[in-house]
């Protein structure tokens, strides 16, 4: 399930994943992270969502836009309430933070908490490696390995302007399990949708499906995932 909406997402997902400019921010159990959200993007989205609205009477936006981002640090750093508040800006513009693992099956990449610090890291640059519960009961049916999709939005002359809409992007979903992705527009849900759905190809990584690489389905196994 891919939206922007965390109402849709509460009522359906067993497990959320989290998207800001191309990078999964947050993972973990839907209702964990409704009802305490960890990094200051979902703590964002979540105070917008109608199920807060509900509570207190008005829907919270979210200071900013997500749009071209600096390639060092942090990408949410130019709308972070939290790098300021807790004097990080300087460590937030300097290095981009890892996906961490915190207590349960929760995943999360901020400065602003990094007490697991010493768990082991992912596989890879985004979420990947960290087992869903159902997952560990049984091997995922789904496996998203370290997904990227940059885009070329032209440029004057041979100065190529590149937009990475996917970054090394990394879940796995578990039979019978409802994973939601949320974030805005322009997080890099639908352009992720489209590379599980085999209508565009990936720049890199790799999507298996029941042990199956999609990228080589003979044509009658792509007509039937399809
Ligand atoms: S790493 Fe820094 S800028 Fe990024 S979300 Fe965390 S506190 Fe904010």
């Amino acid at each position: 399930m891919i939206t922007h909406d965390f109402g849709v997402v509460a009522a359906l997902a067993d497990r959320v994943a989290v998207m800001y400019a191309g990078r999964i921010v947050e993972e973990g159990q839907a209702a964990a992270i409704m009802s305490a959200p960890l990094h200051p993007y979902t703590q964002a989205l979540v105070a917008a969502s109608l199920l807060r609205a509900g509570t207190a009477g008005t829907l919270e936006a979210i200071a900013g836009m997500s749009g071209p981002h600096a390639t060092t640090g942090c990408r949410f750093l130019p709308r972070c309430p939290v790098a300021v508040a807790k004097g990080l800006s300087r460590r937030c513009a300097g290095e981009e933070p890892r996906m961490v693992r915190g207590a349960g099956d929760r995943w999360l990449r901020c400065w602003s908490d990094q007490r697991e610090a010493a768990a082991p890291a992912p596989q890879s640059g985004a979420i990947a490696g960290k087992p869903s519960a159902a997952a560990i009961a049984a091997p995922p049916l789904v496996v998203v390995r370290d997904v990227v999709k940059t885009y070329d939005v032209g440029g004057l002359f041979w100065h190529a302007r590149l937009i990475r809409s996917l970054d090394k992007v990394s879940f796995s979903i578990g039979a019978g399990e409802a994973v939601g992705l949320v974030g805005e527009s322009g997080s890099g849900k639908s352009t992720l949708a489209r590379m599980l759905l085999r209508l565009a190809p990936m720049d890199g990584g790799q999507v298996t499906v029941a042990g199956q690489d999609i990228a080589h389905l003979s044509a009658a196994a792509a007509r039937r995932y399809h």
